[in-house]
């Protein structure tokens, strides 16, 4: 099977329908494709038409999920379809993310049958926005969830009742926090902040591993004050989240000059003052990537871009002061 009937969507008069899956709630005419790409109106019906569609399949290091704190130094099988139901100005993967492009078909039981051929345990929906594959992924980690770890790297633009019904099969997110200013989510990337901070809640109340990023653009999103409202939202729901800021490059339809290297650092100390574990991503100096002890400041994992050294650990805790290290290793 390679359409599948959509898991939420709402019919309407004459054969029109309205899809419930994302706050955009496209309502859709026969024959019409909802803003991800993904979802078109076939018949009167609601067709996932990315149902198994894998542009691409890659075994990546974790930690360019990023994620550092699930399974450091580990490998993971990363698959992404196309589409998106952002339109960021400035997305790396904008060829993929922001066009209808065919792929070849995989069903769930093919793709387990790769991981397992790989040796490989985990698998994130990654490199566009995973959660517009919501049946594709859903089916895969109902099935297999107990044999692996579902991840997701997104951007968190989900309705409440899909993302609770799909984070009880998810071990882990990375959730892309672009900003903490209404107006460039809704002006810059026809997103919504209040969902994407209401989604970040759930994952975290549904015990599943979080971790966020935050790409910091010059003049877009480098206001001090906005930054610490975001670092305080992420503080009130745990200090121990890892917050990933990640250096800005020109990509797509920016030409904005790279963030500024002192900016950075400027950023990370703001992001410290409260949050436990702070990484600086996309940047040279590898010191700002280590994972140190929150109590009593020991090294307990070396990062050298992609080579990982777990020192400082010793059964889950700090081998200096004894401390939890929040890792799940
Ligand atoms: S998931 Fe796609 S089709 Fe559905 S409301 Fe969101 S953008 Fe529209």
């Amino acid at each position: 099977m390679q359409n599948k009937i959509s898991y939420f969507f709402k019919k309407l008069e004459n054969d029109k329908v309205q899809c419930t899956l994302c706050p955009h709630s496209c309502t859709l005419s026969p024959k019409q494709t909802g803003l991800c790409f993904g979802r078109k109106n076939i018949d009167g019906e609601l067709i996932a038409i990315n149902y198994g569609k894998v542009m691409t399949i890659a075994d990546d290091p974790i930690e360019k999920k990023p994620l550092y704190h699930f399974h450091p130094g580990e490998y993971i099988i990363s698959v992404a379809q196309f589409g998106c139901n952002l339109r960021c100005p400035f997305c790396q993967n904008y060829d993929i993310s922001q066009n209808y492009v065919d792929a070849e078909y995989i069903d769930i039981d093919s793709l387990y049958r790769i991981l397992k051929n790989k040796n490989r345990k985990r698998i994130a929906f990654t490199y566009t926005e995973p959660l517009m594959w919501y049946e594709y992924i859903y089916d895969f980690a109902e099935k297999y969830s107990d044999k692996i770890d579902v991840v997701l790297i997104t951007n968190g633009t989900i309705n409440e009742d899909p993302a609770k019904k799909l984070l009880k099969f998810v071990r882990a997110i990375n959730v892309d926090l672009k900003s903490f200013n209404h107006d460039f989510y809704k002006n810059e990337l026809k997103g919504d902040l209040e969902t994407v901070k209401n989604f970040i809640k759930i994952a975290f109340d549904s015990k599943t591993h979080i971790e966020i990023t935050n790409l910091l653009i010059p003049t877009k999103n480098d206001n001090p004050e906005e930054f610490k409202n975001m670092i305080d939202f992420i503080f009130s729901i745990s200090p121990k989240i890892p917050l990933h800021i990640s250096r800005y490059f020109p990509n797509y339809k920016y030409r904005i000059p790279p963030t500024p290297p002192e900016k950075m650092i400027e950023f990370f100390k703001i992001a410290k003052e409260k949050l436990y574990y702070v990484y600086l991503g996309n940047f040279f100096d590898n010191k700002y990537s280590n994972t140190y002890c929150p109590v009593c400041s020991n090294l307990l994992i070396q990062r050298d871009f992609y080579d990982i050294y777990i020192k400082g650990i010793v059964s889950n805790k700090c081998a200096k002061c004894s401390s939890n290290v929040d890792i799940i290793l």
